[in-house]
């Protein structure tokens, strides 16, 4: 049949794509194959928090690709013990397992607190709760441990032992503990679940709830994490300590790179032989994040986008006040929402037209991720072009 020219793609169709080919970008600038120039809002879902092409990071990946890529597990890799003290010296956590996604991360988080009840406690618990509107992956694991039915559509038997809770509900989570639990799942603030923060009281009875009941607290900051919310990572803002924390999308500015990161009790549950991954903490991917977190911590970037967060956040209230589709302004950092009070697909698209990048979180939240990177007066260009394409939409409103 070779003769036979193929009209579809040869690609699964997996994702409904944005009709736009980026080619090149720069610091908070992308532009497409037809020239046009975007102000990146999106940062390619939460990845290149520190923008596109950035000096620091390219030269420290640049410098280790022409040295070593890949040696395997099997070896030292200096950067991986580098990038682990770096982490373990910025946060309340002891030990780093590297892979390279978010889902494995949240694997590998699955995985250690089952091991660590089963084979270190000697108790027979099992069972993760994990909030509805969740986002936790895409693998058989991670999507049942994700509280949205849409995403397990198709893809039964799921794994056993998850359950949900409605979010920001402390009472739901006190019911949904039994004697089978290891484990309660979840993000400082809902990023695919619509851009919804927990309220500080909340996550501080979780961690609570979880000491009291001598179960672990995982906190997937895969979204959070590395100064998206204006502190290295979320978990800070409600002076709690997690006992397992997963990091993935920022961590490599968009090299692959994710980790699971666990308390000191936590050591001995992942023992030799007992989990692993051909690729995890690679040196180059290593390098990258050495550089990301480096950079981070070195120019004081995540208060910078707390500040720029809050300032946005006023700079949308301001307005966007008493705007008739615009039912919240929401977000911690740089994690930021405009719930709508209808789809916000086609706005989306028109603030994509009008060179402003930003995604949907959910059918009526227009998620706003800006580099932690970016100077207040891009970040006002780009901020009034999305009010701009809502008073639009509100002046082509049916008048009632
Ligand atoms: C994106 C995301 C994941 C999954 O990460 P992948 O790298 O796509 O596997 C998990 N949890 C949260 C909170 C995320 O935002």
């Amino acid at each position: 049949m070779s003769e036979v020219t193929k009209q579809v793609s040869p690609m699964f169709p997996t994702y409904a794509r944005f009709p736009i080919t980026m080619v090149r970008g720069e610091g908070s600038l992308l532009w497409d194959d037809q020239g046009k120039e975007y102000i990146d809002l999106m940062c390619g879902v939460a990845v290149t928090n520190l923008g596109h092409n950035h000096p620091r990071v390219n030269q420290k990946l640049k410098e280790q690709m022409d040295q070593l890529w890949h040696v395997s597990n099997l070896f030292n890799i200096p950067n991986q013990q580098k990038l682990a003290e770096l982490l373990t010296a910025n946060s309340c956590m002891d030990a780093v397992f590297f892979c390279n996604s978010g889902a494995e991360a949240n694997e590998a988080a699955i995985k250690i607190a089952r091991r660590y009840f089963q084979k270190i406690r000697g108790e027979e618990r099992y069972e993760i709760v994990t909030c509805l509107q969740s986002f936790h992956g895409r693998t058989l694991a991670t999507l049942t441990a994700t509280g949205q039915e849409k995403v397990r559509e198709g893809f039964l038997p799921l794994p056993e032992g998850f359950s949900y809770v409605p979010y920001n509900d402390i009472e739901a989570i006190r019911a949904a503990i039994g004697p089978k639990t290891c484990a309660v799942m979840i993000e400082m603030v809902q990023g695919e679940g619509g851009v919804r923060p927990a309220e500080r009281a909340y996550l501080q009875a979780v961690a609570q709830l979880c000491r009291e009941q001598g179960i672990l607290l995982i906190a997937d900051e895969i979204q959070t994490g590395v100064g998206r919310t204006g502190k290295l990572f979320a978990y800070e803002h409600y002076e709690i300590e997690p006992d397992i924390m997963t990091l993935a999308k920022g961590l490599g500015n968009g090299f692959p790179i994710g980790a699971m990161l666990g308390k000191e009790f936590l050591r001995e549950a992942f023992s030799a032989g007992s989990h692993g991954s051909t690729f995890g903490g690679t040196p180059i991917a290593t390098a990258a994040a050495i550089g990301v977190i480096e950079t981070i911590l070195s120019e004081g970037l995540a208060v910078k986008a707390f500040q720029l967060g809050e300032w946005s956040k006023n700079y949308l209230r301001t307005h966007l006040d008493e705007h008739p589709l615009v039912k919240d302004i929401r977000g911690l950092g740089f994690l930021l929402g405009i719930e709508c009070t209808e789809s916000v697909t086609v706005w989306v698209n028109e603030m994509h037209a009008a060179g402003v990048l930003v995604i949907q979180a959910g059918p009526n939240v227009i998620r706003i991720l800006p580099a932690i990177t970016i100077d207040q007066p891009l970040l006002e260009t780009a901020l009034s072009r999305i009010v701009a394409v809502l008073q639009r939409a509100k002046e082509q409103q049916p008048v009632i």
